[in-house]
């Protein structure tokens, strides 16, 4: 395979700055760092157009990818549905594969979740599964004005408007308001730190309880769902405490109040099971799903509900143009198959505890490293300036050590306090390894850089 020529690069970047908007980057950093312009990829591997090989432990820089790149069988998958019917636009016009796609996930998915909806993108599963909560409050009758949505200090829950107010993220939630009105947050069980000093397992109860005390506050009658992502990216893969999950459970159910799971993250297999929410023992009323659904090859996504929530709707008020468009539906098909075929949810049940380990007995003794958490291919190493107090780092360290890891040939993010690795499913243990052995080279450098010896 051949990449373009160095000399293409200067021209590339250049009509890449004159004519994109570039998000969630500033201005000044890509006016100084550039951009990085991938040609190939293949594996876990992937080539700039100046042929800089990165090791890729980020699934796609988000999250989605989980088989690799240049995945013939997908690509076949998508190309056979193509030339045979690509799309026939939505309502009551659909195609074998959406309908095989909606049986199949009732067949993986947690409970009686049986009823799907599809989209494309994450953030239409939110905004879906909002819509669908308040019209079903609506429909019943019991509660026909619930309007308002609680969600959880963190949390990130797409881009478009009805999912940004439901999002607690900074860099895309400061825009002017009105937001759309009603939604409000309530404390995340975070992991290693927390306001008040207290044990994980004690910050989980309380935020449980904070979910109650803000029902009463706002009116269970006017309640018509809580959000959460069942394992939070922000600061990196927080876990919850097993109890976490049922509390908010019983809460909900008590209160007549949707629960809904954001997967868009989770799902597929990203934590080891196809669905995250299942290693919390609970079913959630609606569940999210994106990213992984379709391992990034085409746009897909879907919002999960139970027979009872979907039949109470006379009518589902909701459309978009792309939804279960054929070429989506036959890559998700696809990704499962492999996914089953290899076995490959097992494999990263069985590999996420080699790399915990890996991870923490090479980074323990770090002086900057406070705590190494994950679960399946999703890992997060949190970093302190003091031990004692676990403090964050307030500058710029944490992305210090993401960039060594970039110059030493390996893709992982900066979230917040920590630098998070999230490999593509099909990654070697080799692979896992180099990862591994960057993180501790990276880290030194970094940590001895700063002082911190
Ligand atoms: N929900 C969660 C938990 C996410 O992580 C994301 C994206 O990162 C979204 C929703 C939005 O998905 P998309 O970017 O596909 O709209």
């Amino acid at each position: 395979m051949t990449t373009q020529s160095d000399s293409n690069l200067p021209a590339l970047l250049k009509s890449a700055l004159d004519h994109m908007i570039i998000p969630i980057v500033s201005q000044s950093e890509i006016a100084t760092n550039g951009l990085s312009i991938y040609a190939r990829g293949e594996g876990c591997r992937l080539w700039t157009e100046d042929n800089r090989e990165y090791l890729d432990m980020l699934g796609s820089p988000t999250r989605a990818n989980t088989l690799g790149y240049g995945n013939q069988e997908i690509a076949k998958a998508v190309y056979d549905q193509l030339v045979n019917v690509h799309f026939v636009g939505t309502a009551a016009n659909t195609t074998e594969p959406a309908i095989r796609l909606a049986e199949k996930l009732s067949e993986i998915l947690p409970g009686d979740l049986s009823r799907i909806f599809f989209v494309s993108t994450g953030s239409e599963a939110v905004e879906g599964a909002l819509k669908l909560a308040k019209q079903y409050h609506q429909a019943k009758g019991k509660k026909p004005r619930a309007y308002k949505v609680i969600s959880r200090w963190n949390a990130y829950h797409g881009a478009t408007m009805g999912c940004l107010s439901v999002t607690d993220w900074l860099p895309v939630r400061n825009i002017p308001d009105p937001r759309v009105p009603g939604n409000s947050f309530i404390p995340s069980p975070t992991r290693y730190r927390n306001p008040f000093g207290v044990t994980d397992e004690v910050w989980a109860e309380m935020c449980a309880t904070y979910l109650e005390k803000q029902i009463e506050l706002e009116g269970p009658e006017n309640i018509a769902a809580f959000i959460g992502e069942p394992i939070m990216q922000a600061h990196g893969v927080q876990i919850p405490t097993q109890n976490y999950w049922r509390r908010v459970r019983e809460i909900c159910t008590k209160h007549d109040i949707l629960l809904i799971c954001d997967e868009v993250i989770t799902g597929f297999g990203r934590t080891g099971t196809w669905f995250a929410s299942e290693q919390f023992g609970i079913v959630p009323d609606i569940i999210t799903m994106a990213k992984a659904m379709s391992a990034g090859y085409v746009p897909a996504g879907a919002v999960a509900t139970r027979p009872e929530i979907a039949d109470a709707i006379p009518m589902y008020r909701n459309v978009h143009t792309y939804s279960g468009h054929a070429g989506a539906m036959a890559a998700s098909l696809k990704v499962i198959e492999i996914k089953e075929r290899e076995e490959l949810l097992s494999k990263a049940r069985n590999n996420g505890v080699y790399l915990q380990e890996a991870l923490r007995s090479a980074l323990g003794s770090s002086p900057i490293v406070g705590e190494v958490r994950g679960i399946g291919h999703w890992h997060a190493i949190d970093f302190t300036s003091d031990k004692s107090t676990k403090a964050p780092f307030e500058d710029e360290t944490v992305k210090a050590v993401m960039n060594a890891m970039h110059e030493m040939g390996v893709l992982v993010t900066a979230i917040g306090h920590s630098i998070e690795m999230s490999p593509p499913l099909i990654a070697s243990r080799e692979e896992l390894d180099k990862a591994v052995e960057v993180a501790a080279a990276a880290i030194d450098e970094v940590s001895k850089a700063r002082g911190f010896g």
